[in-house]
């Protein structure tokens, strides 16, 4: 599978940058071969190389397949994004689980997100998962947003805030009918007092997974797994 950044909308198209190196050099392409495209449109097109270059590629596209992987809500999950290897992990695997968009969260005891490089490199992640567990959308990663404007935001949404003190489990709090779900998670030292009276003052509501302190991207994930084990068909 190989995702495309421009709309796959031509009978052939060209395969350049870190996509052409891995099917060239890593996959080892040759003309005849067959291959997945994604373009981010939802759907995935079945095409045969029928040109190779060192830097490029070409291919014929033979069929667009209409393939959904997505949830049937939008599921957002807001977060201070730890450092290194385990902000790899939360992206990988929040694209796995099928969370629509990812909000870099910037809170009190979190510093900000370092701007468009980051992003870049979040969004490489994305492609990267998108192309293991086959989802023809990409996440999205959204601007870096800070508190406590985000307390407002979506208010249509069910919007919860993981406290490893509040009383409900997340999955008490998730209704029967499919509903779009916003998840905020706290920096390593957790939001301050302020930060979550603030959020349950604008309607959001707190839930606990368990008993133990979860690592960010541990909370973010098992929140994520228990919205999609009750609402993915
Ligand atoms: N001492 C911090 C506190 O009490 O919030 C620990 C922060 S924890 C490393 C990072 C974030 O993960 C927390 O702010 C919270 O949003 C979430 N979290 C961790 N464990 C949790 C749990 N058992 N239940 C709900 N949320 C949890």
């Amino acid at each position: 599978r190989f995702f495309l950044e421009a709309p796959i909308t031509a009978e052939t198209v060209d395969i350049e940058g870190p996509e052409a190196h891995h099917l060239l050099h890593v996959m080892r392409a040759k003309i005849g071969d067959k291959v997945t495209l994604f373009d981010d449109s939802g759907a995935q097109f079945a095409a045969e190389i029928i040109a190779v270059g060192r830097k490029s590629a070409t291919a014929r596209i033979l069929e667009r397949q209409e393939v959904s992987r997505e949830l049937p809500v939008s599921l957002t999950i807001a977060a201070a994004l730890p450092k290194g290897d385990r902000q790899r992990w939360l992206v990988e695997k929040c694209v796995e689980l099928g969370v629509t968009d990812l909000v870099p969260l910037e809170t009190e005891r979190s510093g900000s997100l370092k701007k468009e490089k980051s992003l870049d490199k979040l969004r490489g992640y994305v492609i990267d998962a998108s192309k293991q567990c086959e989802r023809n959308r990409l996440m999205r990663i959204g601007e870096s947003a800070s508190l406590p404007s985000f307390w407002e935001a979506s208010p249509s949404a069910l919007r919860l805030i993981a406290d490893p003190v509040a009383q409900e489990a997340v999955s008490d709090l998730l209704p029967s009918v499919p509903t779009d779900v916003i998840i905020a998670v706290g920096p390593e030292g957790g939001f301050s007092p302020a930060e979550y009276e603030a959020a349950l003052a604008a309607g959001w509501r707190g839930f606990r997974l368990g008993k133990r302190i979860l690592r960010i991207e541990t909370a973010a994930l098992a929140a994520a797994a228990a919205v999609a084990a009750a609402y993915d068909q």
